[in-house]
């Protein structure tokens, strides 16, 4: 309890041009080895770089989107190192003046509370190749596919407070990068991943804490325990008497812990000059503003505006915006029901849908039960002609089944139409009382639980079809008169 602790991410989202920043080779993840790599992307003397214009519009959007400052003029620098799957011995990438810079995105922490965290920069830059080393034996295969794929990299400020509140950042960029369609969020491809950049310091101090770098996590689960498992490591060196050292490390999910890469390198390591081949990028208040009027809505506003239309609860609201799609099934299936609460179309999304989704892995686009349908269930429980729990019966059904036999059918097929009927009710929980005679009079002198007992009961006999609110007031009325 005697540290605080201080998170920046950086991560990297591929951009989803259809080719690379500097040439005109596909980015289509999957091709067979090579063959997507131009003579640019080998790094062949004599060849020039051309910058690609989405990949530009893409970052500005992104800026756009956080509040940055967007560049007017912005320049490509040379970041110069030694690696197999780098041929021109340098990455072009931003450093003095990068494309958008200092901007901000407000987060939702799990008990509600919103938290702003800086963004300090966001600058284009290529992707390196990558080694393989499965296939072979006593020598590694170099792709250079990858080499030269558009990286927007954006970098946070120091403001995260713990790995729970990284993964919610890292979250909220994802989402919002999903939403602009300025990447497809791909993480088993790789299209987004992040450095996590960490350190401890006294509770109350002000001054920052020696660092360690977080190599490559490349799913929200690891970077929240690779950040636990550090902020450990870090908490028992310093309670040890010895001192935290600038590192960059890595994080082995097998074993739950991290260890030292390379000894952290500092900037002018790497010898950054601005690449001689490439023009200034000079950005004119025309495109920004044409830019600024292809946005689409963004998640916060469509969280917000799901919350004040449809009276969803926060949390409801952040999960129904979560991505762009499940907002559109979600507005599409109230826009087709009308006089059905949204409320009980969300509930029956969140608990029908989204399982039934994460069980098969499919994307809400694959939903086997359209908008329409999942709005007409909701309405058979909203007009008490089913229960919620016989609803679930009915969704697994249409789910399984052709959904478009139709709701009416499927709970006429079930036999699972909700019992209204006041005699039918008035009989079996006459039936009920007389069967449990003193459990009735602990209910008559005011024992509350009993009554659960009692519904459990009536509900048992009626197979769970018995309308539970109306058993709930009968018993209530014949025992106490309520
Ligand atoms: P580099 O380019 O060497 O990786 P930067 O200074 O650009 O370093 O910082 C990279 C990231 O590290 C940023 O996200 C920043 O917020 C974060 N960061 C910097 N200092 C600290 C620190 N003491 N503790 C935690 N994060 C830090
Ligand atoms: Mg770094």
């Amino acid at each position: 309890m005697n540290w605080d602790v201080v998170i920046g991410l950086e991560i990297h989202t591929q951009l989803a041009t259809k080719s690379k920043i500097f040439s005109g080779s596909s980015t289509q993840y999957g091709a067979s080895p090579n063959s997507q790599a131009s003579l640019v992307d080998l790094g062949y003397p004599g060849v020039l770089p051309v910058l690609n214009r989405d990949a530009v519009c893409m970052a500005i959007k992104f800026g756009l989107a956080t509040g940055c400052q967007i560049s007017p003029r912005s320049i490509f620098a040379r970041k110069n190192y030694f690696y197999p799957d780098l041929p021109k011995g340098y990455q072009i990438s931003q450093y003095e003046l990068p494309i958008v810079y200092d901007g901000c995105l407000e987060i939702v922490l799990e008990d509600g509370e919103l938290r702003t965290i800086g963004i300090t920069r966001a600058h284009l830059e290529e992707d390196a190749g990558k080694s393989l080393h499965d296939d072979f034996r006593d020598h590694s295969g170099i792709d250079l596919n990858r080499a030269g794929t558009p990286l927007l990299e954006i970098v946070s400020e120091p403001d995260l407070r713990s790995a729970t509140e990284a993964g919610i950042y890292m979250r909220a960029i994802h989402t919002l990068v999903c939403y602009l369609g300025i990447s497809d969020g791909n993480m088993q491809e790789g299209s987004f991943r992040c450095d996590a950049n960490v350190s401890i310091r006294s509770r109350g101090e002000k001054k920052l804490g020696t660092r360690t770098e977080l190599k490559n996590l490349n799913s929200f689960r690891f970077v929240e325990k690779a950040i636990q498992v550090e902020i450990e490591r870090q908490i028992n060196v310093v309670e040890d008497g010895a001192e935290v050292v600038q590192e960059t490390r890595l994080y082995d999910a097998g074993s739950n812990t991290t260890r030292t890469m390379r000894i952290k390198e500092e900037a002018n390591d790497y010898r950054y000059f601005p690449d001689p081949d490439l023009l200034p990028v000079i950005i004119e208040d025309k495109l920004i503003e044409k830019l600024r009027s292809e946005l689409p809505e963004l998640p916060d506003a469509k969280r917000n505006r799901f919350i004040s239309n449809y009276a969803l609860s926060e949390t409801v609201a952040e999960e129904l915006t979560s991505t762009r799609e499940i907002g559109d099934y979600f507005e599409e299936a109230v826009k087709s029901q009308p006089s059905v609460p949204p409320k009980q179309i969300a509930k029956l999304i969140q608990r029908e849908l989204t399982e039934a989704l994460k069980k098969n892995s499919l994307n809400i686009k694959k939903s086997k039960v359209p908008p329409e349908i999942i709005a007409v269930l909701a309405s058979k429980i909203q007009d008490n002609s089913i229960s919620s729990s016989a609803a679930s019966a009915v969704f697994e059904e249409l789910w399984r089944t052709d959904s478009s036999i139709g709701v009416s059918n499927v709970i006429e097929k079930l036999g699972l139409e909700q019992i209204s009927n006041e005699g039918v009710i008035n009989t079996m929980v006459d039936d009920i009382i007389a069967q449990n005679p003193e459990q009735a009079e602990q209910c008559r002198k005011g024992k509350d639980k009993v009554i659960g007992f009692l519904v459990g009961q009536v509900m048992k006999i009626s197979r769970g079809k018995a309308n539970p609110q109306q058993v709930i007031q009968t018993l209530k009325n014949k025992l106490r008169g309520e």
